[in-house]
Protein backbone atom coordinates (compact mmCIF):
# COMPACT_ATOMS: atom_id res chain seq x y z
CA UNK A 1 0.00 0.00 0.00
CA UNK A 2 1.91 2.98 -1.29
CA UNK A 3 -0.28 5.29 0.10
CA UNK A 4 -0.55 5.98 3.90
CA UNK A 5 -4.45 7.83 4.22
CA UNK A 6 -5.67 4.42 2.51
CA UNK A 7 -3.53 2.40 4.64
CA UNK A 8 -4.75 3.96 7.63
CA UNK A 9 -8.30 3.56 6.43
CA UNK A 10 -7.56 -0.18 5.96
CA UNK A 11 -5.72 -0.55 9.49
CA UNK A 12 -8.33 1.07 11.09
CA UNK A 13 -10.92 -1.28 9.90
CA UNK A 14 -9.14 -3.98 10.64
CA UNK A 15 -7.96 -3.35 14.26
CA UNK A 16 -11.57 -1.98 15.27
CA UNK A 17 -14.01 -3.09 13.16
CA UNK A 18 -17.78 -1.62 13.60
CA UNK A 19 -19.02 -4.83 12.07
CA UNK A 20 -17.77 -7.76 13.44
CA UNK A 21 -19.85 -9.43 15.78
CA UNK A 22 -22.71 -12.41 15.96
CA UNK A 23 -25.90 -11.41 14.75
CA UNK A 24 -28.13 -14.15 15.85
CA UNK A 25 -30.98 -13.02 14.44
CA UNK A 26 -29.85 -12.85 10.95
CA UNK A 27 -32.27 -13.97 7.92
CA UNK A 28 -28.90 -15.05 5.92
CA UNK A 29 -26.08 -16.49 6.25
CA UNK A 30 -22.99 -17.74 4.18
CA UNK A 31 -19.30 -18.49 5.07
CA UNK A 32 -16.56 -17.74 2.41
CA UNK A 33 -13.19 -18.63 2.42
CA UNK A 34 -10.20 -17.98 0.56
CA UNK A 35 -7.56 -21.11 1.25
CA UNK A 36 -4.71 -19.22 -0.73
CA UNK A 37 -4.28 -16.83 2.24
CA UNK A 38 -6.06 -18.44 5.10
CA UNK A 39 -9.16 -16.03 5.26
CA UNK A 40 -12.63 -16.92 6.64
CA UNK A 41 -15.19 -15.05 7.21
CA UNK A 42 -19.10 -15.73 7.89
CA UNK A 43 -21.08 -13.03 6.55
CA UNK A 44 -24.13 -12.38 7.91
CA UNK A 45 -27.21 -9.92 6.45
CA UNK A 46 -30.78 -8.74 7.76
CA UNK A 47 -33.13 -7.85 4.99
CA UNK A 48 -36.97 -6.94 5.47
CA UNK A 49 -38.82 -5.85 2.23
CA UNK A 50 -35.53 -5.75 -0.37
CA UNK A 51 -33.91 -3.83 2.57
CA UNK A 52 -30.35 -4.93 4.14
CA UNK A 53 -31.50 -3.65 7.66
CA UNK A 54 -28.13 -5.15 9.11
CA UNK A 55 -25.38 -6.86 8.86
CA UNK A 56 -22.13 -8.47 10.83
CA UNK A 57 -19.41 -10.58 10.19
CA UNK A 58 -17.26 -12.92 12.27
CA UNK A 59 -14.31 -15.13 11.27
CA UNK A 60 -10.51 -15.05 11.04
CA UNK A 61 -7.76 -13.38 7.77
CA UNK A 62 -5.64 -10.83 6.74
CA UNK A 63 -6.00 -7.43 6.84
CA UNK A 64 -7.51 -6.73 4.03
CA UNK A 65 -9.81 -9.13 3.67
CA UNK A 66 -10.93 -8.07 7.38
CA UNK A 67 -11.03 -4.66 6.07
CA UNK A 68 -12.69 -4.98 3.08
CA UNK A 69 -15.69 -6.82 5.02
CA UNK A 70 -16.21 -4.23 7.59
CA UNK A 71 -16.18 -1.53 4.92
CA UNK A 72 -18.25 -3.04 2.60
CA UNK A 73 -20.97 -3.53 5.74
CA UNK A 74 -20.58 0.21 6.17
CA UNK A 75 -21.46 0.71 3.00
CA UNK A 76 -24.27 -1.82 1.85
CA UNK A 77 -26.24 -1.39 5.57
CA UNK A 78 -29.39 0.34 4.96
CA UNK A 79 -29.15 0.11 1.57
CA UNK A 80 -31.88 -1.98 -1.14
CA UNK A 81 -30.40 -5.40 -2.65
CA UNK A 82 -30.23 -3.77 -6.23
CA UNK A 83 -27.78 -0.71 -4.83
CA UNK A 84 -25.63 -3.55 -2.78
CA UNK A 85 -25.55 -5.76 -6.25
CA UNK A 86 -24.47 -2.39 -8.00
CA UNK A 87 -21.53 -1.72 -5.70
CA UNK A 88 -20.43 -5.30 -5.54
CA UNK A 89 -19.85 -4.44 -9.24
CA UNK A 90 -18.09 -1.65 -9.19
CA UNK A 91 -15.62 -2.82 -6.71
CA UNK A 92 -15.21 -5.46 -8.72
CA UNK A 93 -13.93 -4.15 -11.58
CA UNK A 94 -12.18 -1.69 -9.08
CA UNK A 95 -9.77 -4.51 -8.05
CA UNK A 96 -9.61 -5.27 -12.04
CA UNK A 97 -8.62 -1.76 -12.89
CA UNK A 98 -11.29 -0.67 -15.02
CA UNK A 99 -13.35 2.12 -13.08
CA UNK A 100 -13.82 5.97 -13.63
CA UNK A 101 -13.51 8.49 -10.78
CA UNK A 102 -16.95 8.74 -10.88
CA UNK A 103 -17.77 5.44 -9.78
CA UNK A 104 -15.05 5.24 -7.76
CA UNK A 105 -16.84 8.08 -5.63
CA UNK A 106 -19.64 5.79 -5.12
CA UNK A 107 -17.28 3.35 -3.03
CA UNK A 108 -16.79 5.91 -0.68
CA UNK A 109 -14.13 4.28 1.86
CA UNK A 110 -14.09 1.08 0.19
CA UNK A 111 -12.03 2.81 -2.74
CA UNK A 112 -9.10 2.76 -0.48
CA UNK A 113 -8.42 -0.32 -1.87
CA UNK A 114 -8.31 0.19 -4.91
CA UNK A 115 -4.09 -0.42 -4.61
CA UNK A 116 -5.04 -4.44 -4.85
CA UNK A 117 -5.65 -3.60 -7.97
CA UNK A 118 -1.79 -3.87 -8.38
CA UNK A 119 -1.40 -6.25 -5.62
CA UNK A 120 -2.72 -9.84 -7.86
CA UNK A 121 -1.92 -12.33 -4.73
CA UNK A 122 -4.34 -9.83 -2.48
CA UNK A 123 -7.45 -10.01 -4.53
CA UNK A 124 -9.11 -12.91 -3.54
CA UNK A 125 -8.65 -11.21 -0.10
CA UNK A 126 -10.55 -7.82 -0.84
CA UNK A 127 -13.02 -9.95 -3.02
CA UNK A 128 -14.32 -12.48 -0.11
CA UNK A 129 -16.70 -10.60 1.88
CA UNK A 130 -18.04 -8.62 -1.47
CA UNK A 131 -18.62 -12.24 -2.86
CA UNK A 132 -19.95 -13.28 -0.08
CA UNK A 133 -22.14 -10.76 0.00
CA UNK A 134 -23.60 -11.07 -3.70
CA UNK A 135 -23.94 -14.75 -3.27
CA UNK A 136 -26.21 -14.00 0.20
CA UNK A 137 -28.37 -11.62 -2.14
CA UNK A 138 -29.35 -14.42 -4.69
CA UNK A 139 -31.47 -15.53 -1.84
CA UNK A 140 -33.49 -12.26 -1.41
CA UNK A 141 -36.51 -11.21 -3.71
CA UNK A 142 -35.62 -7.56 -4.50
ZN1 LIG B 1 -6.04 -12.49 2.86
Amino acid sequence: MANSFYREIINDHNLRPSHKRPLPDADLELRGVNPSCGDDITLRLKTADGIITDGAYTGDGCAISQASADIMLDLIIGKDVATARHLYELFSRMITGTITDEELDELEEAGALIDVSHMPARVKCAVLGWRTMNMLLDDVRG
